[in-house]
């Protein structure tokens, strides 16, 4: 048996019940198999078993007092995956669906995606299965209080350096830092993603959503195409979307769909992302409400819906997958030339092969996502130099980063056969530098 198909195969029977893990195991690994057959010492060194086989797992209890006095007993979880090239990097998801099987994929796919911002971090990723909708700020903040008082022995700005992700904004990470620095007496850059009076980098907050939309404008002007005209749907309306919808439309895009968990709005005229912002971000309320004040905006419940408007560009930014095959087939028969992946994994794996067969231009999450990242390692040097840099200086260098990106993910694909296959280019760019720290460190 090949070895790429022997190590999925143990995989999937050493850590059963995990499907997320083994289908971003299935999608890296398979893509990694030209650079597998030109290193015949990766088997020998066991290289693979090593990469997909976490370097620690840290589980913990979290329990909390919510404000009637009722307590409360969440699970808390954080994956050192790979800290080969740079300390564990990857951030926190507070939601109830979280559970080993996604910390496990979304850190797996952070270590490459870690490597191929350039930069020297290594992959971790964790979370709770805690659910911060409609709890009060006391109850967030005892939350995050709880949490921080396990993790913080296990984490350190030279370790392990968390930050948010889903459900983990900024009044998180504020009462994360707050916990760490109280019990640690040390303030130190251990999170990013902080606010900019104890820290933080200007741009960071709007960085997963401009990186995306930088590394797709790439891939248009590499093809003397542009933003300017397209019409656009970006699914979710958190972080990651608000910010991609905001520089889609300053380079002239039109968007015209966005959705939180419940529903979809749909606006011909091209979504008044104010009023989104005002919805989501301050009244922290439903995306429902944006039908109501905007004429001629239409509101629809349930999500996939959204992928069934006609667009050029898509750029799922919720969940893991949202586009499924059925969905992606649609998107394909309406015209859709652009793929862009703000969420991680968000498509299926059949929905991945659909786009690629019908000549969609894919830009995988690992790369097209990683402005987000990359922007907290910024933040990191920043704390380091006890520097502060400008939003121009930190979103020039985003810039540069994704442009990066894009080219190194492109010309690994040319360089092993695939042109123009960037799932594969961006799995092979980033683990050319991690095997080469792996097997540099020995056996360990
Ligand atoms: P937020 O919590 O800010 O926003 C998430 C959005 O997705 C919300 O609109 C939420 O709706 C929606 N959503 C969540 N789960 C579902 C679901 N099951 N079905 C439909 N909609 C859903 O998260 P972020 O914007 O930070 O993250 C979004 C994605 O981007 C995630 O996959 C994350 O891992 C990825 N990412 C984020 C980075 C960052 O810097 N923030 C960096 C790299 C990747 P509702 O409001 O109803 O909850």
């Amino acid at each position: 048996m090949q070895y790429v198909e022997r190590v999925l195969e143990e995989l999937k029977t050493k850590n059963p019940n995990e499907p997320e893990f083994h289908q971003a195991a299935t999608e890296i690994l398979n893509g990694l198999k030209p650079v597998i057959e030109k290193h015949p010492e990766y088997e020998k060194a066991a290289l693979l078993e090593r990469f997909v086989e976490p370097e620690r797992v840290i589980l913990f209890r979290v329990p909390w007092v919510d404000d009637n006095g009722a307590v409360h007993v969440n699970k808390g979880y954080r994956v050192q995956f790979n800290s080969a090239i740079g300390p564990y990097k990857g951030g926190l998801r507070f939601h109830p669906s979280v559970n080993l099987s996604i910390i496990k994929f979304l850190g797996l796919e952070q270590i490459l995606k870690n490597s191929l911002t350039g930069l020297p971090i290594g992959g971790g990723k964790g979370g709770s299965d805690f659910d911060p909708k409609g709890k009060s700020d006391n109850e967030i903040m005892k939350f995050c209080q709880s949490f921080m008082t396990e993790l913080c022995r296990h984490i350190g700005q030279d370790t392990d350096v968390p930050a948010g992700d889903i459900g983990v904004g900024g009044r998180e990470i504020g009462y994360l830092f707050g916990q760490y620095k109280r019990i640690r007496d040390e303030h130190v850059g251990v999170l990013t993603g902080r606010g900019l009076s104890y820290g933080g980098s200007l741009a960071r907050k709007e960085a997963t959503g401009y990186g995306l939309v930088y590394i797709t404008e790439e891939a248009l002007k590499c093809r003397k195409d542009s933003f300017k005209g397209k019409t656009v749907i970006i699914s979710g309306s958190g972080n990651v979307a608000i910010y991609a919808c905001h520089k889609a439309q300053s380079l002239g895009a039109k968007v015209v769909a966005m959705y939180d968990s419940n529903g979809y709005i749909y606006d011909k005229n091209g979504i008044q992302l104010d009023v989104v912002k005002q919805i989501k971000e301050v009244e922290r309320g439903r995306i429902k409400e944006y039908a109501n004040r905007v004429k001629g905006a239409e509101y629809h419940e349930g999500c996939k819906g959204i992928w069934t408007i006609p667009c050029d560009i898509a750029l799922p930014c919720a969940t893991q997958n949202e586009i499924d095959k059925a969905s992606a087939e649609i998107l394909v028969k309406n015209g859709v030339k652009y793929v862009g992946e703000g969420a991680n994994m968000p498509s299926t794996l059949e929905a991945i092969s659909v786009f690629q067969k019908a000549g969609v231009v894919f830009l995988p999450a690992k790369a097209a996502n990683a402005g987000g990242v990359a922007t907290s390692a910024l933040e990191m040097a920043q704390s380091s130099g006890r520097l502060f840099w400008s939003f121009e200086e930190v979103d020039a260098k985003l810039k540069n980063i994704m442009v990066n990106i894009y080219h190194n993910m492109d010309e690994a694909a040319k360089e092993y056969g695939v042109e123009g296959d960037y799932v594969a280019g961006a799995n092979i760019a980033g683990f050319k530098k991690v095997a080469e720290a792996m097997m540099a460190h020995g056996i360990v």
